[in-house]
């Protein structure tokens, strides 16, 4: 009998497999709603030009590639403190951040899942509802028991407020919250900073522990503007836990560049944290790679570089939000009744469209259309030539 005999075959994961659907679909006109990725206006997925002039930059230093520190380089790491908490940050400044680079937003997810596993390890974990789905998995597979707080509220096509003060405000202390900081992944619906304020007291009353999870910073609103649920937790005087992603605000997805950040109450908390962070990646995979976060520290640490970055992401930030208003207006054109008006005021990548099972399961059917069958599409992958297809084949299904 063979070791691997009794091994069942794991559940496809539903974006991928959604993708491998798409490429063998034959439709010359298909568009992949489906996505979790920012493409320009022709379809591609931009190789930015701030991430080409570092990588120049790079490639003339000819650098050797030796083993990194474990937390990951020291300038990519300082950078990060400065983006997520502000360069003139007290908190940063007396040196009470701990912050390591890591695989992906997904990895600064992980480090910190095993750290605070092993902090307190009958912790529970909540997480949005609906959330990211990599969130339930990554915490569960940490050791965790993964519980949802409301968000979503579809009658009201927006979060659900009551729901989710609720279930934090019945929370045993300890819990481990997942908030996402801005872009809510998948129904585009953010918190107000009313509303913010609102979970930041919750979390304070009830010792509850927040996990940021920012993976979309200056895709809303702008990078310090989508920082205001980080900065509402730094003025709350609580420890917190943040990752950070650059795989879509750098178009950097394959290079995996992230972080974990964690907020101590000071240094000597901050340096211990570390210690604990390190052994972490250490056990994993030892220390980060060279190149994705090198591109990012070059970048972030050179001012013409970095200017030329805000404006590039500003200009990804702009297209999303006229796309979010083309469909609007496009099926308005096309004599739609309903009001898709809600659309505009999502932001971030993604939008719950209200568009049920049945209508996405026909849209890719009949229209080579690919979106979740939660009704979630990714507005950063529609354009100026797809649209008027895309709008059309939506006013066909719901009417
Ligand atoms: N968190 C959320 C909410 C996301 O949507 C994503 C990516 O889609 C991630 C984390 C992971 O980002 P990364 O690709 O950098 O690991």
């Amino acid at each position: 009998m063979s070791l691997f005999n009794a091994v069942e075959m794991a559940p496809r994961d539903p974006i991928l497999g959604l993708t491998e659907q798409f490429v063998a679909d034959p439709n010359p006109k298909k568009v992949n709603l489906g996505v979790g990725v920012y493409y320009d206006d022709n379809g591609k997925l931009p190789l930015l030009e701030c991430v080409q002039k570092a990588e120049e930059k790079m490639m003339a230093a000819h650098a050797a590639r030796g083993y990194l520190p474990i937390d990951g380089i020291a300038a990519y790491d300082a950078a990060i403190k400065a983006l997520v908490f502000g360069a003139d940050s007290e908190a940063v400044k007396s040196g009470r951040v701990a912050t390591v680079q890591a695989l992906g937003g997904t990895g600064g997810l992980k480090i910190g899942a095993d750290f605070l596993k092993k902090l307190n390890p009958t912790a529970k974990v909540l997480i949005s509802d609906p959330s990211w789905e990599n969130h339930r998995g990554i915490f569960r597979d940490a050791g965790f028991t993964v519980e949802n707080y409301p968000y979503y509220d579809a009658d009201k096509r927006g979060i659900d407020m009551d729901g989710m003060l609720t279930a934090l405000n019945t929370a045993p202390a300890g819990t481990i919250v997942v908030l996402h900081a801005c872009c809510h992944n998948p129904t585009g619906y953010d918190l107000t900073a009313a509303q913010w304020d609102q979970v930041v007291a919750a979390v304070k009353a009830r010792k509850l522990v927040a996990f940021l999870d920012m993976a979309y910073q200056g895709f809303g609103q702008g990078i310090a503007e989508d920082g205001i649920a980080v900065a509402k937790f730094l003025a709350s005087g609580e420890d917190f836990l943040v990752s950070t992603s650059f795989s879509k605000s750098l178009s950097l997805y394959g290079e995996r560049v992230g972080a974990l950040s964690v907020l101590c109450q000071n240094k000597d908390e901050a340096t211990r944290v570390l210690s604990q962070l390190k052994i972490v990646i250490r056990t994993n995979y030892s220390n980060p790679p060279t190149h994705g976060g090198q591109v990012a520290a070059t970048i972030l640490n050179t001012p013409e570089l970095r200017a030329l970055w805000e404006k590039e992401l500003a200009a990804m930030r702009v297209r999303i939000k006229e796309m979010r208003g083309a469909l609007v207006g496009k099926l308005k054109e096309k004599g739609v009744q309903r009001d898709f008006g809600f659309i505009t005021q999502q932001v971030g990548m993604f939008s719950y469209s209200g568009l049920t099972k049945e209508q996405m399961v026909r849209l890719r059917n009949e229209f080579g259309v690919y979106g979740i069958e939660s009704g979630r599409i990714c507005v950063a992958a529609l354009n100026s030539k797809n649209i008027d297809y895309v709008a059309e084949s939506i006013a066909t299904v719901v009417r």
